[in-house]
């Protein structure tokens, strides 16, 4: 069925316009998450390839793409969002075969995909700068021009959506992109080639890689003829890549893990607080860097709020992508290795709720059930670390003071949220929590094309997503003339 979806050579690069064989000629194995079984390979790119495509972005900064207004770049984005429209049920059933995600969510992932794309297509000739009053016979002005070469590295578990809110950023500045996607999962990322490609993108303006992160990874975030790079990966292969950046002299966007907390006071309206509280953790099996891992409840209603959401994990059934249960699989044999570890670290504490994995799913697939815990020390290795699966803590607290400590006490601050009907407290909560994004009454795991996302700390530096993201996506020239 996939095959048969596939409109494009997924044993390829992608590089100035043209689909190559990665020079070296090697493949690598593609595996389908639900059922462990091969769907075919991937060009295993490496630093050949990776030259090849930076020479090919740095031609296109001195031909078309640098010649074309912002109002003509946006219109490129607008014709790919349409054929990202166009290609919707396509492209979810490719992500829901390559990451095993349930298909209403690779779907949701595609329209995100387009959203991005309508977002940046007319926000692009947008950016302006501004006018600087200096001393007498002087006009000063500011230009935000595209920081040249910017390369992408980009995790598995939400391909189009980082592409959207990356590489859409940066074309819409002008930028010309190298787009590295992660080896267990990125026929979405060639898709998405195909289609900038269709709509008109000129060629080397995009150039999609794939390959191992230790090879063509690696040889992107030391290329001497990169400008920018915009990670999104873990934090370990952050430090790396800020590493190497550094080597030449070069802006980093990191955007990294995240142990985020979903705050619920007495006061709130449990009713609308519960599907955000279970659904920003379970989405995507866990597998989210956003992901509301933690829920910190305040003690009188605490009881009552963990059996409720034991009520909706013990509902939850894992299966394969294709049969839209509420989990799918993980991505890998060794991802589940790793959230079992956590599941054995955690086998002295109470489970208050868990889901199913369905009887009848093949073998070979990488499924875990839900699991809820709860009264989890606040400093226990399941509340403090990010696990990437499909589990949840639940920690009990008394005062305000004291939800603020256990909230910011991680490290990370990727996105917190806070559940109360008592204004002040939610003015005060969102000042005091340390996250990039805080949520008052709702909690948004991974979405809003619009807001401006990033995380503190471990997790992460610099914004993506929104209008900021452009900002990002260019170096600001200030221009002074005397004329008197
Ligand atoms: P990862 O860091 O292992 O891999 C991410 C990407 O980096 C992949 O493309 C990989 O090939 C590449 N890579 C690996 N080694 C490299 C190296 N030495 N040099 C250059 N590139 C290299 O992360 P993962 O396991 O694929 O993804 C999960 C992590 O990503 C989690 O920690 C999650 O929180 C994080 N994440 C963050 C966000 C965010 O927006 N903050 C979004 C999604 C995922």
């Amino acid at each position: 069925m996939l095959e048969q979806t596939l409109w494009y050579d997924p044993s390829k690069c992608f590089i100035n316009g043209a689909w190559v064989a990665p020079a070296k000629g090697a493949q690598l194995p593609l595996e389908n998450p639900s059922t462990g079984a091969s769907i075919g390979t991937i060009a295993r790119g490496t630093a050949d390839d990776i030259d090849a495509a930076v020479a090919a972005a740095q031609d296109a900064l001195e031909g078309d793409w640098r010649r074309m207004t912002a109002l003509e770049r946006g219109r490129i984005l607008a014709r790919i969002g349409e054929l990202v429209k166009a290609r919707i049920e396509d492209l979810a059933l490719i992500e829901a075969t390559d990451v095993g995600k349930p298909l209403t969510q690779a779907r949701n992932d595609a329209i995100a995909l387009a959203r991005y794309m309508e977002f940046y297509a007319g926000a692009a000739d947008k950016v302006m700068g501004e006018t600087i009053p200096y001393l007498a016979g002087y006009t000063v002005y500011t230009l935000r021009e595209p920081h040249g070469v910017t390369g992408h590295i980009i995790p598995w578990n939400y391909p189009m959506q980082i592409i959207g809110r990356s590489v859409g950023a940066a074309l819409a500045m002008g930028n010309a992109c190298v787009l590295k996607p992660a080896e267990e999962a990125c026929l979405t990322a060639l898709a998405f080639a195909a289609l900038a490609d269709e709509a008109g993108l000129p060629k080397g303006a995009l150039n999609v890689v794939p390959g191992l992160g230790e090879e063509a990874g690696a040889a992107l975030t030391a290329h001497p003829g990169i400008n920018h790079i915009s990670f999104t990966g873990s934090v370990a292969v952050g430090k790396l890549v800020q590493k190497a950046a550094a080597e030449n002299v070069v802006p980093v966007t990191l955007e990294l893990g995240g142990k985020s907390p979903q705050i619920v006071f007495d006061d709130a309206d449990l009713d609308a607080a519960l599907p955000f509280l279970v659904g920003a953790c379970i989405q995507n099996a866990g597998q989210t860097c956003s992901a509301a891992s933690r829920v910190l409840i305040q003690r009188g209603v605490y009881e009552r709020l963990v059996a409720r959401m034991a009520d909706s994990y013990n509902g939850m059934m894992s299966a394969e992508a294709l049969r839209d249960a509420n989990l799918g699989p993980l991505i890998s044999a060794r991802q589940k290795e790793i959230v079992e570890s956590y599941l054995a670290k955690g086998a002295d504490l109470r489970i208050a709720g868990q889901g199913k994995v369905l009887d009848d799913v093949p073998p070979g697939g990488h499924y875990l059930p839900a699991t809820l815990f709860a009264d989890v020390p606040p400093n226990h290795p399941l509340a403090m670390e990010e696990i990437f699966g499909p589990v949840q803590v639940a920690i009990p607290f008394d005062t305000e003071d004291e939800a603020v400590s256990i909230a910011n006490g991680t490290g990370f601050g990727l996105v917190a949220s806070v559940w109360t009907e008592n204004g002040a407290r939610q003015m005060r909560m969102a000042k005091r929590l340390r996250a990039g994004q805080v949520f008052i009454n709702n909690y948004g795991a991974g979405g809003g094309v619009e807001l401006p996302f990033g995380g503190v700390g471990l997790s992460g530096h610099g914004r993506e997503k929104g209008f900021q993201a452009l900002y990002g996506f260019s170096s600001l020239k200030t221009v002074a003339a005397k004329h008197d």
